[in-house]
């Protein structure tokens, strides 16, 4: 189509005239209209007082739309292309006519009416429009000159229309650009980059060199300048670091590149990967927490595909299992490691829970294979699919064994509790009798002449008093006395003290006293008369023949807080403590006396001392010739706590 309408162009524009002017400059010279014809611009002439189309080439047929040069020739600009009315182009034409001046346009826009497709196109020209004159500087006629920028212009501005999305792309993904020339140390940054980085285009190299390099993290600094050099010798480059953005604060930068063209030239790109950094920390965070949490409560976790192919452990149920953290685990182990004992009760609660579709919740012990245990807590449950068919099996463990021994102490301690309150009401039932017999044995001693008679009466009230002292000394200490009264402590000590008078002159052991306290002290009398009792009566256990006791008061401030007080102090040359028994003469039940001992006496007098903010010490040795045991006790004047009443 376009060959045959060029080439009807070209046989009527040869029959064109151009103007005399063009013509005869050019006479003798190659066919000027030949030239014109084939010239890659559009070229036309206006000629005549009208200014009607005397000429145009092929190409001004062509980029005007028109089919043939018919369409054009013999008209004016306006009938000739009445599309481009109100674009100024006529008045341009007629401007150049009045001021005999040519005129320049670039890029000039106009719509154009395409014969051939019947559309109405935009087409873009770069023209010149030329008066021509004649000899006597009149206007012959316009010489239009015009190229076809159409298809560059439109490509340019698709051009430009990719560079701005891309630029919109880079903005909105937070990408930069950037070239670096290492041996000439010169820089491009993209737009983009000046933005993430909040540096001046318009400042120089080294100005924004050095504004970069100080908004670097410190602790980033190093790897990044060494990621720096170590990109001229391997050929790229690759770092993440931190930067002061000074309006956005804190940014998270990672850059990639790599040599280009095989030189010193680097290209690559820098993201801002802030927001990912900050959902990772986030996340890094809460991770450590849990982590935090469940190693603070001990607890491990596990997770297995049904039925038992594959469990998954971590690295503290395998703590709890005494297994390596790398060890592997199938059901087979995870049965071997506990105690064979829980074996079975273990088996049986995994699949009731499995079967009944309840809560798992059992606890074991495992075992080492040294035969050390631990006692562990498992509670998990089973996933099922829509079928209902069991699919996991997943928990937590959590080691228990101290919380199983204070539970034990508990128990022990309620043990204890229901051991006292037996004792005294024992002691209430069996002291009453027990004075009626005293009395009686009393009364048969004094009433009998038979010699025999009233050596049994004798050692018959001897053994009860044995039993009197045991009654009111050791079992009733539950019994609260009923208030506070100022008492000297060297009274107490002495009618503690009586008890034994009998047992001293018996076993031959001298009682010596040093009292020097001066003021009573607020005390529950009765309960330190025991507290006493109880150490004058290890005391005659622990001595010998010929041993002594000591029995020493004085006026003494509390040595830390200045608070005024007494001390008394119970000491005896009898055979001393071992290390053993130092360590746990505090202990209920424990004694070294066997049958004879009940191994509760200082239990009770040490917590009847902390009811009275006392301060007991001890002091024993068992150095041949030196042994014996010394317990001072330091009482303040003051009022005991409330919690003896
Ligand atoms: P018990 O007298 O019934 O054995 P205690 O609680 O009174 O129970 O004493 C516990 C243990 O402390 C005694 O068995 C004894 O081994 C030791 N002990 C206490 N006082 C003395 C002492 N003065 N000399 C030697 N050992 C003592
Ligand atoms: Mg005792």
């Amino acid at each position: 189509m376009a060959t045959t309408s060029s080439g009807a162009a070209q046989k009527k524009s040869s029959r064109s005239s151009l103007p005399k002017s063009i013509a005869s400059q050019n006479a003798g010279q190659p066919n000027l209209e030949e030239l014109l014809a084939h010239a890659p611009a559009a070229i036309a002439v206006l000629s005549g007082p009208e200014l009607r189309c005397s000429y145009v080439n092929d190409m001004a047929v062509r980029v005007t739309g028109r089919l043939s040069a018919d369409q054009l020739l013999g008209k004016t600009f306006r009938e000739g292309i009445p599309e481009f009315e109100g674009t100024g182009v006529y008045e341009i034409v007629e401007e150049v006519a009045r001021s005999l001046r040519p005129f320049v346009g670039r890029e000039y826009k106009v719509p154009l009416l395409q014969f051939e497709t019947g559309t109405l196109t935009d087409r873009y020209f770069d023209f010149v429009c030329q008066p021509m004159l004649d000899e006597n500087g009149g206007l012959q006629g316009i010489f239009i000159h015009a190229v076809d920028l159409t298809d560059r212009v439109l490509i340019r501005r698709a051009l430009e229309a990719t560079q701005e999305h891309l630029r919109l792309a880079h903005e909105a993904a937070q990408v930069g650009t950037w070239e670096w020339d290492g041996a000439a140390n010169t820089r491009v940054l993209s737009p983009e980059l000046h933005e993430m980085f909040g540096t001046d285009p318009k400042a120089s190299d080294r100005e924004i060199e050095e504004t970069w390099a100080s908004r670097l993290h410190p602790a980033d600094k190093a790897d990044v300048f060494a990621a720096m050099s170590g990109a001229s010798r391997s050929g790229s480059l690759e770092v993440e670091y931190r930067y002061q953005h000074p309006l956005r604060g804190e940014r998270f930068f990672y850059t990639k590149g790599r040599v280009v063209d095989g030189g010193t030239r680097l290209m690559g790109v820098v993201l801002d990967v802030t927001d990912q950094k900050n959902a990772s920390k986030l996340a890094a965070e809460q991770r450590e927490r849990f982590e935090f949490a469940t190693g603070a409560g001990d607890i491990g976790y596990w997770f297995c595909d049904l039925p038992f192919d594959k469990l998954i452990w971590d690295e503290r149920v395998k703590e709890h299992f005494w297994l390596a953290p790398d060890a592997d685990v199938d059901i087979e182990l995870f049965y071997r490691c506990i105690h064979p004992d829980d074996r079975e009760m273990t088996k049986r609660a995994i699949e009731e829970s499995i079967a009944n579709h309840t809560n798992y919740d059992v606890e074991y012990r495992t075992i080492s294979l040294e035969g050390k245990q631990k006692w562990i807590r498992a509670t998990g449950r089973t996933a099922y699919d829509e079928s209902g068919r069991p699919i996991r099996f997943d928990g937590v463990t959590q080691e228990v064994t101290a919380l199983k021994q204070t539970r034990e102490a508990l128990i022990r301690s309620e043990k204890l509790a229901l051991v006292g309150r037996l004792a005294t009401s024992i002691s209430h039932e069996i002291n009453n009798p027990l004075e009626a017999v005293i009395n009686l044995l009393y009364l048969i001693n004094q009433n009998s002449t038979d010699e025999m008679v009233r050596a049994f009466s004798e050692s018959a009230q001897q053994e009860l008093a044995r039993v009197s002292h045991i009654v009111t000394h050791t079992l009733r200490f539950n019994r609260q006395p009923h208030g506070a009264e100022r008492e000297k402590l060297s009274n107490l000590l002495d009618s503690s003290a009586a008890i034994y008078t009998p047992r001293m002159k018996s076993l031959g052991v001298e009682i010596v006293r040093d009292y020097g306290d001066s003021q009573p002290v607020l005390c529950f009398g009765s309960e330190i008369r025991q507290v006493f009792a109880n150490l004058i009566g290890n005391s005659f256990d622990a001595l010998k023949p010929g041993g002594r006791l000591m029995l020493k008061t004085r006026d003494q401030a509390n040595p830390r807080t200045g608070e005024p007080g007494v001390l008394v102090s119970i000491a005896d040359s009898g055979s001393g403590m071992n290390e053993e028994t130092k360590k746990r003469l505090f202990e209920p039940f424990f004694t070294t006396k066997g049958e004879k001992g009940t191994g509760l006496g200082l239990w009770v007098s040490r917590e009847i001392l902390r009811k009275h903010r006392a301060v007991l010490r001890v002091r024993s040795r068992q150095t041949a010739g030196k042994s014996g045991t010394a317990f001072s006790i330091w009482l303040p004047m003051g009022t005991p706590a409330s919690e003896g009443k």
